[in-house]
């Protein structure tokens, strides 16, 4: 199983933005106001980004979905919920989905 080459930020219910300009540079760290999904198969990539670079997704990537950020999105042990509007919550052992917390780089 391979895995994106992705900086996963440990998890401690505090939603920030992961935005990096480049991969040496350190995360924006502003709170989160969105959540991304950059695809929904396995293996699911995730972003937290500000209001700011949000615009700059909007502008120039393509994503699978988004939702407002929330402390449940920065919980260990939650998942990607795909219904509309999708959220993240807590995973159960018979809906569970992999949430990498993932790096916009
Ligand atoms: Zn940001
Ligand atoms: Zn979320």
């Amino acid at each position: 199983m391979t895995f994106p080459k992705l900086t996963p930020t440990e998890r401690i219910a505090d939603p920030r933005c992961g935005w990096k300009p480049d991969a040496d540079s350190p995360a924006h760290g502003v709170p989160a106001t969105w959540h991304i999904a950059w695809h929904l198969v396995q293996p699911a990539d995730f972003s937290l980004v500000c209001d700011e670079h949000m615009a700059l997704v909007q502008r120039d990537m393509v994503y699978a979905d988004r939702h407002p950020a929330e402390l449940a999105c920065d919980m260990p042990g939650t998942g990607w919920l795909t219904s509309a509007p999708s959220r993240c919550v807590m995973a159960t052992t018979d809906d569970r989905q992999a949430h990498r917390q993932a790096d916009a780089s």
